[in-house]
């Protein structure tokens, strides 16, 4: 699913005063870790790139194994485990990530499909890239903004 929409994602469930600005930019993680790289690595080239689908359909092998890594549980788990040793009130923030991959599991394919439990597993679902299949989009956002007006008008 596309990046923004994960941040609206943990926003919307972690609806904490204190921690949504947090809970929206945990929920970017998986995405914006990559994308950091990739602005450092190709500066403005790599949005030019991401824009015209060439980097989308043949991404680079350091920034593909970048992107596994975070989209895979074993990280993100063992820092959940740290944060409920030593910070457990912060654990609640893992949740958007945690969602953000469950998303990403119908909404990719191919070398961008989540493999959750990379690097010790290939295995991966063939979902629908939400870049060529609108109707996902259109599906994810109508649900974010239906239940944030339920939210806001009760
Ligand atoms: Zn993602």
């Amino acid at each position: 699913m596309d990046a923004v929409s994960h941040g609206a994602w943990g926003a919307t469930l972690i609806r904490s005063r204190a921690l949504v600005g947090w809970a929206a930019l945990v929920g970017l993680l998986p995405d914006l870790l990559p994308a950091l790289y990739g602005v450092y690595r190709y500066r403005w080239a790599f949005f030019k790139d991401m824009t015209n689908q060439s980097f989308a359909n043949n991404p680079e092998h350091t920034y593909i194994i970048l992107y596994r890594w975070c989209h895979s549980l074993i990280p993100i788990s063992i820092l959940t485990g740290i944060t409920l040793a030593f910070a457990p009130s912060w654990t609640v923030l893992a949740i958007p990530y945690y969602l953000h991959l469950l998303l990403d599991i119908p909404t990719h394919q191919g070398i961008w499909a989540t493999r959750l439990f990379y690097p010790l597993s290939d295995a991966h679902v063939e979902g629908w890239d939400w870049w060529r299949h609108p109707w996902v989009s259109f599906g994810n956002w109508t649900a974010i903004i239906a239940i944030n007006i339920f939210f806001f008008t009760r």
